[in-house]
Order: structure tokens, then sequence, then C-alpha cells
């Protein structure tokens, strides 16, 4: 090739380059995170280095200048963006929009249960679909936001311990990402999540034990190898910042109100200690009118340390000597922000109830017969929860009460067994 040519070549890959670089600039303000502090003693660290937990061994909470937020954005600017979860994006933790991650996630409906209320005497009933999200849970918010920040981050790979669905969300995310995922679960996890993960490429392993159990597979796994962030549950800051957006839209749905309870499936707890602060971040916004609701953790009675722990005035829970459900998203017998649920509930005059697997089902598919949804049993377990507090006069009937449910109830086929006779087909 001449050397004209050459310099001509090379000219317009420098125009293509720069230009790109122009388009790529990363967006100013997209997120007006600060840094991250311990939940204990509220010491701060960097926020821009991969962080697992404080010096403290504590849950790390991300912090934001929330004046500046207020300053950029408003409740009417965000009326006007797509319906995802990123609509909130300077309240997350992610700098550079060319990070961001995502299969659509957020922005679930908010659905009234006429028929399903007036059965439990509290007709201003509703609930906050997380079934209709990608891989079916609400993990995936928890994985989007974490794994985008990950990646921004500079890390490889991710590895966790799952109870099945944050391992099938993280795995898709990650495969989205490019990155590679690590993951373990208990051998009684539901039987899609571990198809899930292998679907999306991850390195799966069963284990025959609790989640406690793959926790301490991954802890030795990514001591051994290198580029692997450790993403357990609340040993990364950013899962819950995801989480946090069921709390902002829950309130942005109701009109920037909150309801008088909102009742969570409560296992390793990130979601109501999430909603909770996005509760505290939107007062300090001035974007929440009116008071704070009160929040109920919900558990089942085959693994309910919170619930133990509230009834006993204790701050911290004590892990059941056998802990089993098929509500197995919640099998959390020890939970490392355990004090910051119990916080959350204490805080907002909530209560913590537990209820039995087979109040949980027939919950589950009186719902189901009532409105039409097939949702989980950790979700099943809230509405279930509802009765119980509108017989025990908790709920006098007039409120209004939001239950989160957090999964599709495809995930747990078995859950509901079919009975019917097979007729002989007449050709
Ligand atoms: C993980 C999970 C929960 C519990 O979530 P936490 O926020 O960790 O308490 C509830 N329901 C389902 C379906 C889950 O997968």
């Amino acid at each position: 090739m001449s050397a004209v040519l050459c310099r001509a070549t090379w000219l317009t890959q420098q125009a293509a380059r720069s230009c790109l670089r122009w388009v790529a600039s990363p967006t100013p303000d997209y997120s007006v995170l600060t840094h991250l502090e311990c939940s204990r003693d509220g010491t701060r660290h960097d926020a821009d280095t991969v962080a697992g937990t404080s010096a403290l061994g504590a849950p790390l909470l991300a912090r934001y200048d929330l004046e500046r937020a207020a300053s950029l954005v408003s409740p009417q600017v965000i009326a006007a963006r797509p319906p995802d979860l990123w609509r909130y994006h300077e309240l997350l933790p992610v700098r550079d929009e060319r990070h961001v991650v995502t299969l659509g996630e957020g922005m679930t409906p908010l659905l009234d249960l006429p028929r399903h209320g007036a059965r439990l005497g509290v007709p201003a009933l509703r609930m906050k679909d997380e079934g209709l999200i990608p891989t079916g849970s609400f993990k995936a918010r928890g994985a989007a936001v974490g794994v985008s920040r990950a990646k921004e981050l500079g890390v490889d790979g991710i590895a966790m311990p799952t109870n099945g669905n944050a391992g099938a969300a993280w795995a898709a995310y990650a495969a989205r990402a490019g990155m590679r995922a690590l993951i373990a679960m208990p051998v009684d996890a539901p039987v899609i999540t571990r198809r899930e993960c292998v679907v999306a490429g991850a390195e799966l392993y069963l284990v025959d034990g609790l989640i406690g159990d793959a926790g301490a597979l991954i802890t030795k796994a990514v001591a051994e190898r290198t580029g692997y962030q450790d993403t357990s549950t609340l040993r990364e800051p950013y899962r819950l910042e995801g989480k946090k957006t069921m709390g902002y839209e829950i309130v942005e749905q109701l009109g920037w109100r909150a309801p008088d309870v909102i009742l969570y499936p409560t296992g390793g707890g990130v979601g109501i200690i999430a909603i909770h602060k996005a509760l505290q971040e939107m007062r300090e916004l001035g974007w929440l009118r009116g008071g704070f609701p009160r929040l109920v953790a919900v558990q089942a009675q085959g693994c309910a340390p919170i619930v133990d722990a509230f009834t006993a005035g204790l701050a911290e829970s004590t892990p059941p000597a056998d802990a089993r459900t098929v509500a197995f998203g919640i099998t959390v017998p020890k939970a490392l922000g355990d004090f910051l649920v119990l916080d959350a509930v204490r805080a907002t005059e909530g209560t913590a109830v537990a209820v039995s697997d087979a109040e949980l089902l027939a919950a589950q598919g009186a719902l189901a017969r009532d409105e039409g949804t097939w949702i989980c049993p950790e979700g099943a377990a809230c509405l279930a929860a509802v009765g119980r507090l509108r017989e025990s006069g908790w709920l006098d009937g007039t409120e209004d009460v939001v239950v989160l449910n957090t999964g599709s109830g495809l995930i747990y086929p078995d859950t509901v067994p079919v009975d019917v006779p097979t007729l002989t087909a007449h050709r």
C-alpha cells in the first residue's frame, strides 16, 4: 500500500475514533453516588473500588448526594422516562450509562386484588407483581444493578451461593455483560433455576446442604481464583440498590405516596432493608407525600429466625436448628443483615409474622382462583400473613396494603398437584 493511502486510512480511523469518543463520553451526573457507609458504625468507604463488607464485617450502604439529585431530577422528569428501573438512575450506583446491563427489568404492575381483598377483609389490597420480570423473580433487579456496577469497576466474574433465583438472575445478567458466573446452590433449590444457570453458561455446583454450606464453598473458590467478586447477599453493596427500586416504584405508582402497610417475604432481608432505604431517600429528596408505611417481615414457620428475634425483642437473630419450607427463597437461617431488617420493622412500627406451608399454599391457590395470577410460595406467604393480621386485628381493614410477590409461580410447578382424569381420544 502506498504511504499516501496508508496515511488516508489512518486519518479516517482517527476521525472515527475521536467521533466514537465524543458520542460515548460518560453522561455527567448519571449517578450522584458519593460513598459507601458501614451499616453498623457509619464509617465512610470509597465507592469506586470493588467493595465487600465493612471492617466490622457489616453490609455497606451506598450513599448519594441527595440534595444534588433533587436539583437535577424531579418526579415529573422521571415520569417521562422509559418504564424500567433505570428511570431512577441518579439514585443508582452506575456512573456511566454505557455500563448499564439491562434486560428490561423494572416497573412491574401494582395490581388491585378486589376479589381476594374482599375475601380477606382488606378491600384496598394490592400486589406488586415481580413475577413479570426477566428470569421470573425480583432477583433480576439486584442482578441488573449489581452486575452493571461490577462491570463498571472492572470485575471479570461474579461468584455466589443462592437458593436458586438469585443465581439464575446473576447468571443471566453476567452473560449479558460478557462476564463469568460461578454459582453454588442447594440440591433442593427449584430445579428450573439450575437450568437457568446452565443455559446462560454459568459454572454451577449443587451442594447437599443449605445456602450457608453453598456460601462456604464460594468463599473458598473466590480466595483461590483471581478476577471473581464474591457477590453473596449483602457482601456486595449494589444488589440492595437494585432491589431498592421496588420501593421507588410502589411510591411512584401510588402518586408519590406510600401505602399504609407493605408486607415482604423475608429471607436474606435485602428487599425489606432496601425498601426502607428507598423510603428514607425519597423523604430526604422531598418526593414522598405523607408518612412511612408500616413494614411487615413475613417468614415461613419452617424457617423464621427474624420473626423469633422480633417477638423476643432481640436486635439479632439465632439460626433455627432445622430449616425447611416450600418457600425456598426465604430459607435463610442466618441473614447477615438481620439487624437491619429488625430495625426497618421496628422503626416503622411494623411487625413480623410466620405462616405455615399449609397456609401459604392455600393462599397461593385462593389468589389464583380469585384473580388469575399464579404467584410463588414466598409471595403467597405475604397473602397468608394479611389474613392472619386481619384476624388478629393488627389490620382493621381500612388500610391501603401492598404485598410483594417476589416471583412467578412457574418457577415452582410442583406446588400445584394435578389430579385430573385422562380421557381416551376417539379418532
Ligand atoms: C430471594 C427471594 C426472597 C427473599 O429475598 P430477600 O430480599 O433476600 O429477603 C423472596 N422471594 C423469592 C422468590 C426469592 O427468590
